[in-house]
C-alpha cells in the first residue's frame, strides 16, 4: 500500500471551502480545532438542548471560538459536511436535519464507515462520499497536531459526482496533519470492518478481558489485588509502548531473557488457534452485517447491555482498586 505524506497532497482546494463539523464530541472538538489552526474556514452544526438539557458540547463549542448553529443551518452552509456524531445516532440526524441540505456538488464526509457500508445512510447520487478517519482517539490527535506531528489516519471515496472528491478528502487529512505521519488510502468497508473487528477482538474487547482475567487469576489465588493491579494493568502501557516504538524484537530486547522466555514458551499457550477460530468468526460476524444489527437493537432498546456492561465493571475490584493506586501513584 502507498503511503501519503504531506509532499503528496496539495490541500489548497479547501481555501474557499467551508467545513461543516456536525457534533463536537470527542472527534469533532479535536478535528475542528486542527482545521481551524490550519487556516480552513470550520463552523459547528450541535443541538442547543439535548434530552431536556443544555447540550455541553454546544458551549464548549462556543467557547473554544466557533461559530455554532443549529445542525441543519450548519449542513446548508457547509460544502463539506463532516458528520462526527456518534454512529448510533448519526441516521436520525442525518434525515431529519442534514440530508434536504444535501445540494449536488456538497461533499457528506465521515470518520468511521458504518452507517455508508451498513446503508443506515443512503445519500444523493450527486454529492460526494468521503471518509478521514483518524487511526487514534480525538485526544491524541490533538496532541500530535499541537506537538508538531499528526496520527495516521486513513481515508476512502465513495462517491465522486464531483470528480474532487479524492482531492477534497486528502485535503482535510493534510489540514488535520494526518499526512505528517502518513495516511494510507481504502474503502469504506476495509475501514469499517477491520475497525470493528480491532475493537472487539484486540484493542478494546480483547485487551480488557486479558487483563481482567489475569487479574482475577491473581487475586483469587491469594495475591494483594494492588500487585495485580500493577502487573496486569499499570505495565500493561509499558510494554505496548515498547511494542509502538520498535515492534516486538524491541520489546524483547527490553524485558529480562526470563520474561522473554516465558513470553515465548506460555504466551501461545494462553491465546492459541482457539481464539483465532473466535476471531474469524467475529470478522465473519462483522462482514456479513450481523453484528451492526444487534448493536442498532441494542440502541433501539435503549442500551440496556451497554449500561449494564458500565455498571458492572465499575464494581470489579480492577476499576476500584485501579483508581486507588492511580490516585497514590500520581506526580503530585
Ligand atoms: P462522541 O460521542 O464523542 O461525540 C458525538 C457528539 O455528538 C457530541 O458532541 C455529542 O454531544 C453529540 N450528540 C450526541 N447525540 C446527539 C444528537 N442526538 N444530536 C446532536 N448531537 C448529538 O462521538 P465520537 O467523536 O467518538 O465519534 C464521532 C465519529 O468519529 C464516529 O463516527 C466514530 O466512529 C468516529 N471515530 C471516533 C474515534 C474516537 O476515538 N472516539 C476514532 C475514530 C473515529 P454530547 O457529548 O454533549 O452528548
Ligand atoms: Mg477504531
Amino acid at each position: 500500500m502507498d503511503v501519503l505524506h504531506d509532499e503528496d497532497v496539495d490541500d489548497s482546494i479547501l481555501k474557499d471551502k467551508t467545513v461543516a463539523v456536525i457534533g463536537y464530541g470527542a472527534q469533532g472538538d479535536a478535528q475542528a480545532n486542527c482545521l481551524k489552526d490550519s487556516g480552513v474556514n470550520v463552523i459547528i452544526g450541535e443541538t442547543e438542548i439535548l434530552g431536556g438539557r443544555p447540550n455541553p458540547s454546544w458551549t464548549k463549542a462556543k467557547a473554544d471560538g466557533f461559530e455554532v448553529m443549529p445542525v441543519a443551518e450548519a449542513a446548508e452552509k457547509g460544502d463539506i459536511v463532516h458528520i462526527l456524531l456518534p454512529d448510533e445516532v448519526q441516521p436520525e440526524v442525518y434525515e431529519s436535519q442534514i440530508a434536504p441540505q444535501m445540494k449536488a456538488g456538497k461533499a457528506l464526509c465521515f470518520s468511521h464507515g458504518f452507517n455508508i457500508c451498513f446503508k443506515r445512510i443512503v445519500p444523493p447520487e450527486d454529492v460526494d462520499v468521503i471518509m478521514a478517519a483518524p487511526k487514534a482517539p480525538g485526544t491524541e490527535e490533538r496532541r500530535a497536531y499541537l506537538d508538531g506531528f499528526g496520527v495516521p489516519g486513513l481515508v476512502a471515496v465513495k462517491q465522486n459526482p464531483s470528480g474532487k472528491a479524492r482531492e477534497v478528502v486528502l485535503a482535510l487529512s493534510k489540514a488535520m496533519h494526518w499526512t505528517k505521519a502518513g495516511i494510507l488510502e481504502c474503502t469504506f468497508e476495509q475501514e469499517t470492518y477491520e475497525d470493528l473487528f480491532g475493537e472487539q477482538c484486540v484493542l478494546c474487547g480483547g485487551l480488557v478481558e486479558l487483563m481482567k482475567n489475569g487479574f482475577e487469576v491473581l487475586v483469587e489465588a491469594g495475591y494483594p489485588p494492588e500487585m495485580a493491579y500493577f502487573e496486569c494493568v499499570h505495565e500493561m502501557k509499558l510494554i505496548v509502548d515498547l511494542v509502538w516504538e520498535g515492534g516486538i524484537k524491541r520489546m524483547a530486547e527490553v524485558i529480562s531473557n526470563t520474561a522473554e522466555y516465558g513470553m515465548w514458551s506460555v504466551g501461545n499457550e494462553i491465546i492459541g488457534p482457539e481464539v483465532k477460530v473466535k476471531m474469524q468468526k467475529a470478522l465473519k460476524r462483522v462482514e456479513s452485517g450481523e453484528f451492526a444489527a444487534q448493536w442498532v437493537e441494542e440502541y433501539k432498546k435503549g442500551r440496556p447491555f451497554l449500561k449494564a456492561s458500565r455498571e458492572e465493571i465499575g464494581k470489579h475490584e480492577i476499576e476500584t482498586v485501579g483508581e486507588e493506586i492511580r490516585q497514590l501513584f500520581k506526580k503530585q
